[in-house]
């Protein structure tokens, strides 16, 4: 087992300022708090975050990083406390040691692939200082080291875990070596034929075309050299797990890959990196369609390369990346800068590009440490918030749910199913009742609660903030309003069909769907619902003997008293010759937001108690008019339109409707204020207020005002004309 003072030695050769103090508080803690727990290898277990802090010395890590590491598994795995690591080293540590317990946590396994990439982006989400990034991926290649301790089972667990999300993870963070010995280690453990294969033809490779290579770099070396151009020649094998995908991906046979070796040639000035194709493709011949010129057109991430392939000596092939140093340091920390961003394509780079890309970031991060004034600021500012418009959720059974900052329970239960979506009526959230409108966060386990038959409420549409729910929202409001009408449609036919002395059924509209051109029942009734085919069509398409009202005045004999002398339109409405004459034989209408599309006469309106007729408008529905309106005149000569309704209000209802009043008053100072006052104190609102004249002594107002009912008109009617100085008040409708 390292000793305390070997770890402050790794530390002290790249930090001599090294808080020697600190190092060895945490050694000791960190053994006493493991005591007498031991790995599955029979080793005392405190050896293991040694060996994770002896990895971040390689890295060149501060202080604190190597202090979390040598930590990491107390919270987790002992009884020691977040508070008790505050209390002896600070909150920083603290801090660090506590996102490594949280990611322990975090159940990183998943059969499904899709979901890797969601994790990964958890851990970003979740980790908010890179450090801890760092910790956690030496603490998995220790794991990964030590893994022939574990069983079986759950070593191919751990090594298909690794390879879904830290090796990525580590290519993500541009640290390509760590990447590939963690893929090699996993490999090794899923697959140990393929990988026994791979490694014995390598070796056997190595040992045929060992001279031919050196000779290749020997050759290109004096070849430069001889032309004048000072270049560093480098070459470079590709990783087993790297040939096998290449194998997979291809279908192709070790034999047939010619890249597992690269060669790159560092120069000075790009004019020399093409001097030196030049070298290459004089001495050479090249294989056509391999050249590809990326100093003069840069890749997107910035990439500045010559990548050629010649046929170099001993008839091989030899691949090429010519670059200056400047580009080689660029290219490696630019791409690694990218990755941070999105996991780098492995097809963009060749093994040549990762070669030493390893710890090139890391490298740079330190470099920039050493140079800035305070390294700890720097490191705990390199925070990943790359993902932080992001939130990643779970569903009970542990299924990962990415959803945009910001997203609901509504959000996430569209992302679970739309079904789920358009029938939730709840959730909750960590196990707690949340409002389906409450902002979910990072972590959070969320439960929607459904109920059958449900349709989502219209103004869920604009509180959601996913692409996918807001969508779904408008097509459950579209499907049931198209629902309402088909319902309020049946009821037109229906009773058209009393009226013509038949009964409606469903089959009869079937059989005649042709000659209505349309595809469904449901289609038909829509469609009548909506007032763009009359109900009368309908019949005379299943009774073809039956002549459709056209006229009023036909119906109008029939009628009796009307209504406020508009006898043609109330006979009409109120006296349809039909098997039952009661009320419910009308359609009942509860109002807007009722569950039949309707609305409101848009002058004066109208109110519960109102005698009521509905006109059925093209592409709207019903309007609905008390039946005193003049302007009931204009549908006269349409008496398809009209439809027989009542009012269906439960007498507990608050809801108010429109109303329209006219007040003559006297000109005076106050007059205004105490008709609203009055109007007020009824329990009215005002919506709208119009001044028709204005006199010098008298005034008229026009008032749009909302009321339970027309008793409350009434009431507020008869209290305007009590007072003194009203003179006269009058309900208008239009
Ligand atoms: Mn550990």
């Amino acid at each position: 087992m390292m000793r305390q003072y070997e770890l402050v030695d790794r530390v002290r050769r790249y930090n001599p300022h090294v808080n020697e103090e600190l190092l060895n508080k945490a050694y000791v803690y960190a053994m006493r708090a493991h005591g007498t727990q031991k790995r599955a290898s029979g080793d005392p277990y405190f050896t293991h975050p040694l060996e994770v802090a002896a990895i971040l010395t390689d890295l060149r890590l501060d202080d604190a990083t190597i202090v979390a590491a040598v930590l990491h598994d107390t919270i987790e795995d002992t009884s020691a406390t977040r508070e008790d690591i505050e209390r002896l080293f600070g909150s920083e540590i603290a801090n660090l040691v506590d996102g490594l317990t949280k990611i322990a946590k975090l159940d990183l396994v998943s059969k499904r692939a899709e979901q890797a990439e969601n994790f990964r982006k958890l851990l970003l989400a979740v980790v908010d200082d890179v450090r801890v990034l760092l910790v956690k991926l030496a603490d998995r290649l220790h794991n990964m080291r030590t893994l022939q301790f574990v069983s079986p089972e759950k070593s191919g667990r751990i090594a298909q875990e690794t390879l879904d999300i830290y090796a990525p993870l580590a290519g993500r963070m541009g640290m390509q070596g760590l990447r590939e010995e963690l893929e090699d280690l996993s490999f090794r453990t899923l697959m140990p034929e393929a990988h026994a294969m791979i490694v014995t033809r390598l070796g056997d490779l190595r040992r045929r075309s060992g001279e031919n290579i050196n000779r290749i770099v020997t050759e290109l070396s004096q070849e430069l050299s001889a032309r004048g151009i000072d270049a560093e020649v480098t070459r470079r094998e590709k990783a087993p797990y790297s040939i096998w995908r290449k194998m997979e991906r291809k279908s192709i046979a070790f034999e047939q890959l010619s890249d597992i070796y690269g060669f790159r040639i560092v120069v000075k000035t790009i004019d020399e990196c093409y001097r030196a194709i030049g070298v290459v493709h004089t001495k050479w011949p090249t294989v056509p369609g391999r050249f590809k010129d990326y100093i003069s057109t840069p890749k997107q991430n910035d990439y500045r390369s010559i990548h050629t392939t010649v046929i170099g000596p001993g008839r091989q092939r030899v691949e090429l990346q010519v670059r200056t140093g400047d580009m080689d340091e660029v290219a490696d920390f630019g791409i690694a800068a990218h990755a941070l961003y999105k996991d780098g394509k492995a097809g963009d780079l060749d093994a040549l590009t990762r070669e030493s890309r390893s710890y090139k970031w890391l490298r740079h991060t330190i470099e920039l440490l050493s140079e800035g004034d305070s390294p700890e600021e720097f490191l705990e500012h390199t925070r990943l918030e790359m993902f932080h418009d992001q939130v990643f959720c779970f569903t009970p059974k542990g299924r990962l749910i990415a959803l945009p900052r910001g997203a609901t329970p509504i959000d996430f239960a569209y992302a679970v199913h739309t079904d789920v979506g358009n029938t939730a009526v709840g959730a909750k959230v960590n196990g707690r009742i949340a409002p389906l409108l409450s902002e979910l966060q990072n972590g959070d386990e969320v439960e929607v609660v459904v109920a059958a038959g449900q349709v989502p409420p219209p103004a869920w549409e604009s509180l959601v903030v996913t692409g996918k729910a807001r969508a779904a929202i408008r097509r459950a409001s579209r499907d049931a309003i198209r629902t309402q009408y088909a319902e309020l449609g049946r009821q037109i036919v229906t009773r058209a069909f009393v009226r013509a002395g038949k009964t409606y059924e469903d089959d009869k509209i079937r059989a005649v769907l042709s000659r209505l051109a349309r595809t469904s029942v449901e289609d038909v009734l829509a469609a009548v619902g909506r007032g763009e085919m009359f109900s009368g069509d309908v019949v005379k398409a299943v009774h073809p003997e039956f002549v459709p009202v056209r006229s009023a005045g036909a119906v109008a004999e029939k009628g009796e008293k009307g209504w406020f002398g508009l006898k043609k339109a109330a006979s009409l409405v109120f006296k349809i010759p039909s098997a039952k004459e009661d009320a419910s034989d009308a359609i009942p209408i509860r109002g807007l937001g009722s569950d039949l599309p309707v609305r409101f006469a848009p002058i004066g309106g109208a109110v519960p108690g109102d005698r009521i007729v509905g006109i059925l408008t093209p592409g709207e529905g019903i309007t609905i008019y008390p039946i005193q309106s003049p302007a009931l005149m204009t549908f006269d000569d349409h008496p398809e339109r009209w439809l027989d309704v009542r009012w269906d209000i439960d007498e507990h209802d608050t809801r108010q409707y429109p109303a329209r009043i006219q007040v003559s008053a006297i000109n005076e100072p106050g007059t205004l204020g105490l008709i609203a006052t009055v109007i007020g104190e009824s329990g009215s609102n005002i919506d709208h207020v119009e001044f028709i004249t204005r006199s010098s002594d008298v005034r008229d107002v026009v008032l749009d005002i909302e009321v339970r009912d027309l008793k409350h008109l009434s009431s507020i009617i008869s209290q305007l004309k009590s007072k003194s100085v009203v003179s006269k008040v009058e309900r208008i409708n239009g």
